[in-house]
């Protein structure tokens, strides 16, 4: 870079707003197709595996406790995933779909990472069954 044109730039920088965002201070509104964390609706799930199945993360367990009386607990690991919604598309009922108001993942332990859906007794049970090391 010229010498001439770096003490032009530098003073019209003087007279421009930084372009910098006063982000965590101003949030703007997010794509409304914004691919943040997944979200299941109990509800519908039939249990049938296949969003684990096809998740190319491994990011996704469906545990079945008791088929018939509906009760599954889905095991979501936020740091495999790849935001893909592959997921989304395989489930048939519709259960599963990505917000777009929960994007902000960082976090100093791996705690938020591991995420369970379901029933509190079901997740309990679940826990109880798992390993130090699983969790
Ligand atoms: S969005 Fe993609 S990577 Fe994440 S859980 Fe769904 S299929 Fe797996
Ligand atoms: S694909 Fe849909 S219905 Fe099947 S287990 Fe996953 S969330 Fe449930």
């Amino acid at each position: 870079m010229k010498f001439g044109t770096m003490i032009s730039d530098i003073t019209a920088s003087l007279f421009k707003r930084p372009v910098t965002e006063k982000y965590p201070l101003v949030r703007y509104p997010v794509p409304e197709r914004l691919r943040g964390h997944l979200r299941w609706d109990p509800e519908k799930c039939t249990g049938c595996g296949l969003c684990a199945m096809d998740c190319p993360a491994n990011a996704i367990e469906m545990i079945v406790i008791d088929k018939k009386a509906k009760r599954f607990v889905m095991r979501y690991h936020v740091d495999r995933c790849t935001f893909c919604a592959q997921c989304v598309f395989s489930c048939r009922q519709g259960c599963l779909e990505m917000s777009n108001d929960t994007w902000e993942l960082a976090a100093l332990n791996k705690e938020p990472f591991n995420v369970f859906f379901g029933e509190k007794d079901d997740i309990e049970c679940i826990l109880a069954g798992s390993t130090a090391q699983d969790t």
